[in-house]
């Protein structure tokens, strides 16, 4: 195999070492990605090799991020690989969402069982590895909040100084302990997200610090796995849908990038349409989809489900070009519909962040529509877990949670702590009426 760096533009074609430290193309400024040539694959023996690997003690093997390494940039370099042993992350049936979404059966995919809670490990894995790769001390990243805490925790485990930037106040309380516990230097910055990655673009060229923000390529690379550990797990039989909450739309490149290789390797035999979701505050891409002309960005992006609170999202050419291969959709939900399709998540038994509960909430909007059948057969994956985001669960349920322009929520689903005396007789009382 051989990979190499490749500007996105076809019109300019240009093409890199794998080992540049570079996130733009150095002839037009546009996107990079990693680019194959894969000679002849034997597709049934690598399929029996992958699930082979899961019974190894390896740790390599036991990652479902290297597990696929046939299918990532590193060439053997896997052996100096970081793994905290991220992916294998469970296909979950919840009836009860389905019901809610107007489904017959709905499938979710947890990326909230990673080592740090949410998809970003897929990615960091990879690109704190490629940090080493190349010789780098330091990396450093803006995040609203999981890139950050996914981040510390694999530089830390590297032996790298890991510098975070945040926008001030804007941020889970879960995800900036993560980020100072696993031992990142953190600055708050007086800026919202687009903003400060425009000043660490500078800083990073500056000070020769790596980058790792979703521009860069090789955490797309190792974000494709889920989607490889998906088909896996479902003995390469693709859904029709795969639904996932779009933000910078990092994740959605990844996964068109992802099912594109498996098909054309002769992997699975049809891709599955993409159903971007949007928070209706912060959809810029959902406008351009829906507009057409140029691509704008939203200046002031505004949700409470911080994940996706991006304005100006860096991989959206990458994301348009996934959607129009897969026939893709892009749609947008509410706070509301956020904070309610969140709450029935958690009473699957399964929960997760509000970025992730957009998924449900679009499905549902899209059955409605007609977009999505009830027999379809849809899986929808949580990008992050329950625990990221306790204050926003715990208004919700208490029937105290605003959105951005300080209307009520309602907790139509809410679930209130009751307040019980020391008595036996009164709690006996109350549990029973
Ligand atoms: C990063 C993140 C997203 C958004 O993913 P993009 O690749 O930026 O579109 C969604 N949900 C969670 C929990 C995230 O951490």
């Amino acid at each position: 195999m051989l990979a190499e760096l490749a500007c996105f533009k076809q019109k300019c074609g240009a093409r890199f070492p794998i080992d540049e430290p570079i996130y733009n193309c150095r002839t037009c400024g546009a996107l990079l990605e990693v680019s194959f040539r894969n000679g002849h694959i034997h597709a049934e023996q690598w399929k029996k090799t992958w699930r082979e690997r899961r019974i190894s003690n390896e740790v390599y093997d036991q990652s479902g991020v290297w597990r696929y390494r046939e299918l990532l940039p590193f060439d053997g370099y896997h052996r100096q690989a970081v793994s905290l042993r991220e992916g294998n992350t469970p296909l979950l049936n919840a009836p009860r969402a389905a019901e809610y979404a107007n489904l017959q059966h709905l499938t979710f995919k947890h990326q909230g069982f990673n080592p740090t809670g949410s998809f970003k490990d897929n990615g960091m894995t990879c690109g704190v590895t490629q940090a080493l790769r190349l010789g780098k001390k330091r990396v450093a990243c803006v995040s609203t909040g999981n890139t950050s805490a996914s981040m510390a925790a694999y530089a830390s485990a590297a032996g790298l100084d890991s510098i975070v930037f945040i926008p001030h106040g804007n941020i889970s309380y879960g995800k900036l302990a993560q980020a100072l516990e696993y031992g990142a230097r953190t600055l708050q910055v007086e800026a919202n997200f687009d903003q400060i990655l425009a000043l660490v673009r500078v800083l990073a060229e500056r000070l020769g610090i790596y980058l790792l923000n979703s521009i860069n390529p090789f955490r797309i690379e190792g974000q494709k796995t889920i989607i490889f550990e998906m088909m896996d797990q479902r003995d390469w039989n693709p859904p029709d849908w795969i639904v996932l909450p779009g933000g910078n739309l990092g994740n959605t490149s990844a996964f068109g990038k992802a099912l594109r290789e498996l098909r054309d390797l002769g992997l699975i035999s049809v891709i599955p349409r993409l159903a971007v979701i949007q928070a209706e505050g912060a959809s810029p891409f959902y406008d351009f989809m829906r507009n057409g002309g140029a691509f704008r960005s939203q200046p002031d992006p505004h949700t409470l489900a911080t994940a996706i609170k991006i304005g100006d999202p860096v991989s959206w050419p990458k994301a348009f070009q996934e959607i129009e291969v897969s026939k893709g959709v892009v749609e947008k939900v509410s706070e509301q519909e956020i904070a309610d399709a969140k709450a029935i998540i958690g009473r699957c038994g399964i929960g997760c962040e509000p970025a992730s509960a957009a998924t449900l909430a679009g499905i549902k909007k899209l059955t409605l529509a007609g977009v999505i059948s009830e027999s379809d057969d849809v899986i929808a994956v949580l990008t992050g877990n329950v625990l990221k985001d306790p204050d926003y669960i715990y208004r919700y349920h208490t029937g105290q949670l605003k959105d951005p322009e300080g209307g009520n929520i309602e907790s139509r689903f809410g679930n209130k702590p009751i307040v019980a005396p020391n008595d036996a007789d009164a709690i006996a009382r109350i549990l029973e009426s």
